[in-house]
């Protein structure tokens, strides 16, 4: 298969093209290097069946000649993290609304099937974990920038999903949570590289908000083969997918593991959401996917979990490099 991943330099779309490339397809990456970089793809360059372009996802010209090369279209490319997203909603808004139209628009008319990335973030506030794809979507009042990258998401769902009504355009919507692994970098706020970052360095470890708030993180190795297995599953067309890892932990916890597997003497610091991020921020105190539906589909199963995804990110930061999972 010829692919086409956007947002292909990024964390997770530079481990998908390294899978895509093991699997014998061709892959080619489209990104603009605003959250990614050449890093995450150079040890791909040399590869006969990889190639790039630097460009932006709301070029148009760009975005109609790679969809018109490729079979599938896995679309990554989007604003991410809540850091970046709070800093720059404009763009938050932007990237991911205009951008996922351009790619839908253009595979829509060239009958490609398209592989729309979403986020857990679209289930918002709600509480009733865990969540279903069914569920409702809970999210706050417009003044807080969480929320429009939140609803910016659940724009690109709908429409990929309309697309699909109306035209018959193949997509899959797949709801990432969160995401890790070695190769994700700190830099838009995520968590696990920033606390392995200030363990490593023996600086406090901050752990924003009262830290009871808890997570499920799935391993980018894992996340990256339930998109390929749906992707090739012609059941998943038109269909909404969690994917990740639904072992819950709370981030003083997590917080406490990485001291404890680092060796380190970081003292752990709390910081109120209102420092950390703006007045007024809202975090969800919960958050687990419900996997029955994506497991059921494509006998997805997380296999990598987190103490082992830890040390892997440890090493990864040490300089070590070792081989991911
Ligand atoms: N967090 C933290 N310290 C940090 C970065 C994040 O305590 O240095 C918290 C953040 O407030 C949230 C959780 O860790 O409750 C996960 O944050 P992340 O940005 O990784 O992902 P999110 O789930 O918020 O999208």
């Amino acid at each position: 298969m010829r692919t086409l991943i956007t947002g292909g330099a990024g964390f997770i779309g530079s481990h998908l093209a390294h899978a895509l490339l093991k699997a014998g397809h061709d892959v080619f990456v489209l990104d603009d290097l605003s959250t990614g970089s050449m890093d995450n793809i150079e040890p791909l360059k040399s590869h006969l069946r990889f190639d790039y372009s630097i460009d932006t996802i709301t070029n148009e010209a760009a975005v109609s000649e790679q969809v018109d090369r490729c079979d599938v279209v896995y679309h990554l490319a989007a604003a991410v993290g809540v850091r970046l997203i709070i800093e720059a909603p404009v763009r938050t808004i932007e990237t991911n609304v205009a951008g996922t139209e351009l790619v839908l628009r253009h595979a829509a008319a060239k009958r490609k099937l398209a592989v729309i990335a979403s986020t857990s973030e679209v289930y918002g506030k709600s509480t009733a974990v865990p969540f279903k794809e069914t569920a409702d979507l809970v999210l706050g009042a417009t003044h807080q920038h969480r929320w429009a990258y939140a609803c910016s998401k659940a724009i690109d769902e709908f429409l990929a999903l309309a697309y699909w009504k109306e035209q018959g355009l193949p997509v899959i919507v797949l709801r990432l949570f969160n995401t890790v692994g070695p190769g994700q970098t700190g830099r838009y706020g995520m968590v696990i590289p920033n606390f392995v970052r200030q363990a490593l360095a023996h600086e406090p470890i901050t752990v924003f908000g009262p830290g009871t708030q808890s997570r499920c993180f799935g391993y980018v190795g894992d996340v990256v083969r339930g998109m390929m297995d749906l992707a090739a599953e012609p059941h998943a067309v038109g269909g909404v997918f969690n994917l990740g890892n639904d072992r819950e932990i709370t981030i003083l916890a997590l917080a406490e593991l990485v001291r404890t597997l680092t060796n380190s003497e970081s003292k752990i610091v709390t910081i109120p959401y209102d420092e950390a991020y703006e007045s007024g921020f809202e975090d969800m105190p919960r958050r687990v996917p419900d996997l029955t539906k994506v497991s059921n589909l494509v006998g997805y199963k997380p296999r990598v979990q987190l103490p082992e995804i830890l040390s892997l990110v440890i090493d990864h930061h040490r300089g070590k490099h070792t081989k991911a999972v």
